[in-house]
């Protein structure tokens, strides 16, 4: 199996930082239809979010519930189901004690693409990773996917290394399934530069 590792904030759904509220969540502009054409290719969608809010005591693990609920009542909408959601409670400089660790799930860590991959018998290298901020990209390089990042300006500090990479730079998740379905048309002829 293979799957579309999406991010959430700023990718999936319009940046609202540290946002638990579902009346607040907006799809970006195209991501139905962007969904919808990458289930119909047979990829199972994820979502790949650090959600440092936990370990910082904003809000609640508890709350996320809601959020995963709302996000996947919004995909229905389009007929595609979440295959699942995975998120990073962690950050080192926390104040919650039990998240204020140093993880391998936070992004640029792959912790959270290795897991799912585990959990639900995907294939990485046949699978991709699109975000909106070069950490994304590095994630899903080491995990092994092709990457996408959407360059909508949410990435400002562009540290670059060979790890940190993107297969494609688009403009929004549309275009970024439009990418992927051309790929699938004419597999790439170079190995994945980071591979
Ligand atoms: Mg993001
Ligand atoms: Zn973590």
């Amino acid at each position: 199996m293979k799957a579309v590792f999406l991010d959430k904030d700023g990718t999936l759904i319009e940046d609202v930082p540290y946002n638990i509220d579902p009346d607040r969540i907006r799809l970006c502009a195209g991501a139905l239809e962007a969904v919808q054409m990458l289930a119909a290719a047979d990829y199972q969608i994820f979502i790949i979010t650090n959600q440092s809010g936990i370990a910082r005591g904003y809000f609640p693990e508890s709350a996320l519930i809601n959020v995963e609920k709302h996000l996947r009542q919004l995909l229905a909408t389009a007929g595609v189901s979440l295959a699942s959601f995975y998120y990073c409670p962690h950050h080192p400089q926390g104040v919650i004690t039990e998240f204020a660790i140093d993880c391998d799930c936070r992004k640029p860590n792959p912790g959270l693409l290795k897991k799912a991959a585990k959990e639900h018998s995907i294939k990485l290298d046949r699978s991709w990773m699109i975000g909106d901020i070069l950490n994304d990209i590095e994630a899903g390089n080491i995990a092994g996917c092709r990457t996408i990042l959407i360059d909508n300006g949410n990435e400002n500090e562009w540290q670059i290394s060979r790890s940190r990479l993107p297969n494609f730079i688009v403009n929004n998740l549309r275009e970024a399934a439009a990418v992927i379905m051309a790929s699938d048309r004419s597999p790439p002829q170079k190995k994945h530069p980071y591979s």
